[in-house]
């Protein structure tokens, strides 16, 4: 496979415990879906409707996908300022050199998001419970008596 930038051979390498192909010149990535889906999933493991749509706005490029030779697409990483392209015919995707840790800043702040989201209903739902169940009234009248 040649890197879609500099026309040069792409070498396996594994980064973040995920399988990808490097460009030794660029230091752009090449994996497929399912080495994204691995990497996002290095930071984030909330499932894949957590993670929500990968692809917004794509726009052709002047690249070629490194199998299939076709235009890739630009796109904003699930609609983050981070631009990646993919392959129309699905073989994979190309992250520019240090996209991948962009991949992982992002995936863990949303997994903070989603913790504090989570956290956040929790609370209100324990609030709920406790203003229902009647305690502080009867509390309150216990003062009283
Ligand atoms: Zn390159
Ligand atoms: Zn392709």
């Amino acid at each position: 496979m040649k890197c879609p930038k500099c026309n040069v051979d792409l070498v396996p390498e594994v980064r973040h415990g995920v399988d990808m192909n490097l460009c030794p010149s660029c230091k752009g990535m090449w994996m497929d879906a399912q080495e994204l889906d691995q990497l996002e999933n290095e930071a984030f493991d909330l499932g894949e409707d957590a993670k929500g749509t990968l692809v917004f706005d794509a726009a052709p490029t002047t690249q070629k996908c490194p199998v299939c030779a076709a235009t890739l697409q630009r796109f904003n990483y699930h609609a983050y300022a981070l631009e990646m392209a993919f392959c129309p015919n699905q073989h994979g995707y190309w992250l520019d050199a240090d996209a991948d840790a962009r991949v992982l800043e992002l995936m863990k702040d949303e997994e903070r998001g989603y913790e504090r989201s989570v956290r956040a209903e929790y609370q209100w739902s324990r609030t709920m419970q406790r203003m229902r169940s009647g305690s502080f009234l009867t509390k309150l009248k216990d003062l009283f008596r």
